[in-house]
């Protein structure tokens, strides 16, 4: 397991020898002890990610892409070992962190093609004697910044378009999960990445060290994914240099079900979108929505469904919902069902917190409120925990209202049987992306991110790797 900091092609201790502890959230033991790296070491990276870039970017894509897809094939390989990591790291069940590491591939795989179609342009001119060209160049040194929640999807996610587009990167992940970065960096260098093309400084101090992307030059492009809170320091802190910025932030998704739903297909979705990672994911169901005549089977239905989740540390064989994180998320949790149940709201599963033998008190019972209004904190705050707050409606224009009352802008799911009603819904929900009687959308294939206060750019599909390139027009006069 690697434990340092990886700065031009060598794993390397923080300058001052610091290090700092990764625990994990079921049981509090100290996975390893980290490179706690400062603003000096991520400048170190910089200027390796500045070295290589040249080299890199004039390497012929086709070339680019053989690193790229043989960390793919390498992580899938791996799988075990990856997934094992990520479980400890972030708590999640098993079963979905080896879902995590085939989407994390699926990245690095699918830009590593995707580089090899970056077209420039030719435009008819008015004037004849001149010729006008446009060209799609890598911007330059790429920093990334990422989450725990997919500590090693939210790297690859990230790692693929910028590679593939020849921009070179420094990435810092989150303190809670630095290991699973690490391990992507150790097999880069099998995978044959040239030195400095990829860099991860690991630490606790996250100002000090993404205070070096904004702080120059050099850094042309900063991706965050992340709080909304985080993601507007960065975009104030991007102005400076104009730097600029791809911001993946929370979510609040509503979950509209309509009377002429196939129920259990929104059931089965429901538990999918809300349940995955113990609800800690920026796209899950933070709001059911469901239409009078099926509300009462629905709530019955997916309370029956919640209560047979087999709640545990992550590592354990036939765990489906692990820890939170960390005690701010329980606290956050519980706040949210203390609100709802002061408010009016009832609990038909759920509620209280689940002791798992040997486990931290990080464990909270997966938890169905009906009765929820939208006055209640669930109802507009990121809940980032096992909790479905169930609100019945009566028109598609209530639901949309709803829906659409939040500065949140993510995702959205609807599930309904009625075609016109899907094409009216999917223009009018204020979201990023809107799943149509589906749960799960995200792909490598398509974009993924939000608008309003959930972020800007997209990353995934040919549309995210243009966040790592520059338009240069030129202008040629040939008589
Ligand atoms: P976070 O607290 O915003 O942290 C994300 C990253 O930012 C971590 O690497 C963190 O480092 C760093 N960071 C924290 N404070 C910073 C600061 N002042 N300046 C610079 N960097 C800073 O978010 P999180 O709790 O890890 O993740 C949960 C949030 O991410 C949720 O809101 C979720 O919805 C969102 N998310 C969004 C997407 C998406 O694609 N839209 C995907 C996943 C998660 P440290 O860990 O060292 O503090």
């Amino acid at each position: 397991m690697q434990t340092s900091c990886f700065i031009d092609g060598t794993f390397v201790p923080a300058r001052s020898g610091l290090t700092f502890a990764v625990h994990n959230p079921a049981t509090d033991a100290v996975i390893a002890r980290v490179a706690d790296g400062d603003a000096s070491d991520a400048r170190a990276a910089i200027d390796a990610a500045s070295r290589a870039f040249s080299g890199w970017k004039n390497m012929a894509a086709i070339e680019r892409a053989k690193p790229l897809r043989r960390l793919a094939e390498l992580m899938l390989r791996d799988v075990e070992r990856l997934a094992d990591l990520c479980s400890q790291e972030c708590g999640k069940p098993l079963a979905e962190a080896r879902v995590e590491v085939a989407y994390a591939a699926s990245f690095l795989d699918w830009y590593a093609e995707e580089g090899k179609r970056v077209y420039g342009e030719t435009i008819p001119a008015s004037d004849p004697g001149k010729r006008l060209l446009v060209l799609r160049q890598p911007s330059g040194v790429a920093a990334a910044i990422t989450p725990w929640n997919f500590p090693i999807a939210m790297v690859t996610r990230k790692m693929g378009p910028a590679l593939a587009a020849g921009c070179t990167q420094v990435v810092k992940p989150a303190e809670q999960t630095p290991l699973s970065a690490l391990a992507i960096a150790e097999l880069s260098v099998e995978a044959g990445l040239p030195t400095g093309v990829f860099n991860v400084i690991t630490g606790l101090d996250a100002p000090a060290i993404t205070d070096t992307f904004f702080d120059g030059l050099t850094v042309r492009h900063v991706s965050f994914t992340g709080s909304t809170e985080v993601g507007r320091i960065l975009l104030a802190k991007s102005a400076a240099n104009v730097v600029r910025v791809s911001l993946e932030l929370g979510g609040h998704a509503p979950f509209i079900v309509f009377n002429d739903a196939d129920l259990e297909k929104a059931v089965v979705g429901a538990m999918a979108s809300k349940f995955r990672n113990a609800g800690q994911t920026c796209v899950c169901a933070n709001r059911f929505l469901v239409q009078r005549g099926v509300h009462d089977e629905f709530v019955k239905r997916l309370t029956a469904a919640v209560a047979a989740l087999k709640v545990g540390d992550g590592r354990a064989p036939g765990t489906q919902v692990g820890p939170l994180v960390d005690d701010a998320g329980v606290r956050k949790a519980e706040a949210h069902v203390a609100d709802a149940l002061a408010h009016g709201a009832q609990v038909t599963t759920g509620g209280t917190r689940v002791t798992v033998p040997g486990g931290t008190h990080r464990f909270i019972a997966p938890t169905v409120l009906s009765g929820v209004t939208p006055a209640m904190l669930c109802f507009r705050e990121e809940t980032f925990g096992p909790i479905a707050p169930v609100c019945a409606f009566d028109a598609e224009s209530d639901a949309l209202a709803i829906a659409n009352g939040t500065p949140y802008g993510l995702a959205a799911y609807l599930f309904t049987a009625d075609g016109a009603r899907i094409m009216r819904m999917a223009e009018a929900l204020q979201y990023g992306i809107v799943g149509v009687n589906d749960a799960l959308p995200a792909t490598a294939q398509a974009p993924f991110g939000g608008v309003k206060h959930s972020g800007l750019g997209r990353e995934g599909g040919h549309h995210g790797i243009e966040e790592y390139l520059d338009l240069k027009y030129v202008s040629w006069r040939i008589s």
